[in-house]
């Protein structure tokens, strides 16, 4: 038999009708033979009409009452939809998130899941019902308080119970058919994607696509669940989410179950860097210098403009191959006059080094180590750019190993025993 878990949203559960008609789908699938564990969130807006409450109440309501009242508008959907499903012949257990063992840190209205313990669902389910879970909440062992995860945050709690239970699928149902090549509330034309890489997604995620909560996917990819997003309002296939094995950890004990993890440190020596200062700030001025590079041919990086300031000029930089530095300079001069700059700056060899790993957007300290790091070794900074999975920097090249090495210090990633390098230079 296998085991699954369903997400319903907010908008899947908004009213009587729509839970009875999530309890028709939850009750086909049990009568299909499978196991089912149900997270829902609060009914349509509950959790907004709870803040607006709070706030016509105090301007600054104590955040432990605030996780209280929030729980509350998934204790309602949960055992509304229990309801509906007993009614269609069907048994069903509705739990809080402390009663299905939710283990959060004590930070309310952000809580990081530290541990999951599902006793109490998976004895429900060894008995024959449904079990459903309140979404985004749990407790904290320290405080002994009712906390919550942040808005949207019951995705999270799908993915880790799927994770806990070892599920065979976790199911989250939403509004739309799945995840879309752009927001089809703003993009008509916009397609749906059958399937994307846990990488991806989270980049998707963290870029502000609202489909899956960031946090779900960060441990999703970790913990190796594949994600099946998908509407309730229809039968359709939604969007594959697949973690890459290569990513996944296993569920330690002891060990907090929601922290970045850290990959590695990567560096690159090839690569120079081009300034243009003093370009006009209007439309267009970056799409004609980028149009140039793409003519040469030119792969460029990290792209980095400055400020739009009371000058009406900025400046551009970005890296590109050492050996293009050349003609780029050579074809951005030829066209001096209509892009209108003043001048350009080349340092043929810079290094680029690069801090690699899941859950750091959700973990500020993660910057702050690494560029606290930098500090220490006495190392400046060029240009940054950071990704969900990445953060890296410009250094200059003569200091990159020292820069690598300290980076690498600072993460706990150095080995007790040295490792061999058979032949190469690392060129
Ligand atoms: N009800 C909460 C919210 O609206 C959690 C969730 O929906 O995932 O943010
Ligand atoms: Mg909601």
């Amino acid at each position: 038999m296998s085991l699954i878990v369903q997400k319903y949203g907010g908008s899947s559960v908004a009213d009587a009708e729509s839970i009875k008609r999530v309890a028709r789908r939850i009750v086909d699938t049990k009568r299909a033979g499978h196991q089912v564990v149900v997270v829902v969130s609060a009914m349509g807006d509950t959790t907004d009409d709870l803040l607006d409450l709070a706030g016509q109440i105090t301007a600054a309501p104590p955040s432990r009452e605030m996780d209280i009242l929030l729980s509350s508008g998934e204790r309602m959907s949960m055992a509304l939809l229990a309801m509906a499903i007993h009614e269609l012949g069907e048994s069903a257990q509705s739990f809080t998130g402390s009663q299905a063992g939710m283990i959060t840190d004590a930070i309310h209205g952000k809580a990081r899941i530290i541990e999951v313990s599902p006793l109490r669902v998976q004895e429900s389910l060894d008995a024959g019902h449904v079990g459903i879970v309140a979404g985004f909440q749990g407790m904290s062992r320290e405080s002994r308080d009712i906390t919550t995860m942040g808005r949207g945050g019951s995705d999270t709690t799908a993915v880790a119970l799927a994770a806990a239970l070892h599920a065979d699928a976790c199911e989250i149902y939403t509004d739309v058919d799945g995840v879309f090549t752009a927001d089809p509330r703003v993009v008509k034309t916009a397609r749906k994607i059958d399937e994307i890489s846990s990488d991806e997604m989270l980049e998707m995620a963290a870029a502000g696509t609202k489909v899956l909560h960031l946090r779900s996917v960060e441990y999703a990819r970790r913990f190796g669940v594949k994600l099946h997003v998908r509407s309730s309002f229809s039968e359709l296939e939604g969007t594959w989410v697949i973690p890459d094995p290569k990513d996944t950890v296993k569920i330690q004990e002891g060990e907090p179950l929601e922290q970045p993890i850290i990959s590695g440190v990567s560096h690159d020596a090839s690569e120079g860097k081009l300034t243009i200062t003093g370009v006009p700030d209007v439309p267009g001025k970056a799409a004609e210098i980028f149009n140039l590079i793409a003519e040469g041919a030119i792969n460029i990086d990290m792209i980095v403009q400055d400020v739009s300031m009371a000058t009406k000029t900025t400046n551009i930089s970005f890296t590109l191959p050492g050996e293009d530095g050349e003609r780029a300079q050579e074809m951005l001069n030829a066209h001096k006059d209509s892009i209108g700059f003043e001048s350009m700056d080349f340092v043929p060899q810079v290094g680029k080094v690069s801090l690699i790993g899941g859950g750091m957007r959700n973990h500020p300290g993660v910057s702050a180590r690494f560029f606290t790091a930098l500090r220490d070794a006495g190392i400046n900074i060029g240009l940054i750019s950071t990704s969900e999975i990445r953060v890296s920097v410009i250094t200059d090249v003569e200091l990159l190993d020292r820069a690598v090495a300290a980076i690498h210090t600072a993460f706990g990633l150095d080995s007790d025993e040295e490792a061999t390098v058979y032949a190469g230079t690392g060129r």
